[in-house]
């Protein structure tokens, strides 16, 4: 299977990815990640990126667009879900393209709405271990221990794009450039809108039900 997993900052897209990806054997291609990856190594691409993310602006199309097309073609083979991207309708009809050049299709979009008071509450309260990109929330999701990984040890940190200003500009950049790609996908694919307001259970219930009846 080939899957876009839409919806804002915070509506729950990484915690369900890693889900879908255990249950389904995919590939989880988050952009957010690869690009938090290419600051890490110093690379130019992270260089780029980085004033753009700080203030919670998108990066560049062509940027993006460079990026996730050479990591889709190099697991092409396997199926995927797709994070983070595409988040505006350039980028989506840029991914159709270089699908269609490869034979291949989204086979399902998941759109997960959630209120902005949410949103805002859940990515301020996120916690994350940047070692094995485990994510925490210090209410919902709490470790064992306060700012220790359960998983791997590693010390939690707050993205610095996860503080309330940012992440208003955030959800502003979400609805002005990226709810616009639901529409574009529902002109030529099934587009599941989920619930993002329910429990993590409760959702990945209701996710693996439509993942099912499309994988049968
Ligand atoms: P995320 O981890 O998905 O919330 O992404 C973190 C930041 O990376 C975003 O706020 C953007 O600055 C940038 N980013 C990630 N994916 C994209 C994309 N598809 N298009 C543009 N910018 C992106």
């Amino acid at each position: 299977m080939r899957i876009v997993l839409l919806g804002a900052p915070g509506a729950g897209k990484g915690t369900h990815c890693k889900r879908i990806v255990d249950k389904y054997g995919l590939v989880h291609l988050s952009s957010g990640d690869i690009l938090r990856q290419e600051r890490a190594n110093g690379s130019e691409l992270g260089k780029k990126a980085q004033e753009y993310m700080d203030s919670g602006a998108l990066v560049p199309d062509d940027l993006i667009v460079a990026m996730m097309a050479g990591a889709v073609d190099a697991v092409k083979d396997k199926g995927f879900v797709l994070d983070g991207f595409p988040r505006t309708v350039n980028q989506a009809k840029s991914l159709d393209e270089s699908l269609k050049n490869l034979g291949l299709q989204i086979d399902v979009v998941l759109d997960l709405e959630v209120n902005d008071s949410v949103v805002v509450d859940r990515i301020t309260g996120r916690r994350s271990c940047p070692g094995c990109g485990a994510v925490y929330h210090v209410k919902n999701i709490k470790p064992k221990v306060e700012g220790v990984c359960d998983s791997c040890g590693g010390a939690l940190v707050q993205r610095p794009d996860d503080v309330e200003d940012v992440v208003k500009n955030r959800l502003t950049n979400y609805h002005t450039q990226t709810a616009p790609v639901v529409d574009y996908y529902k002109g030529n694919n099934d587009v599941f809108e989920v619930d993002g307001n329910k429990s993590i259970d409760e959702l990945a219930s209701v996710i693996f039900g439509k993942l099912d009846s499309v994988n049968s």
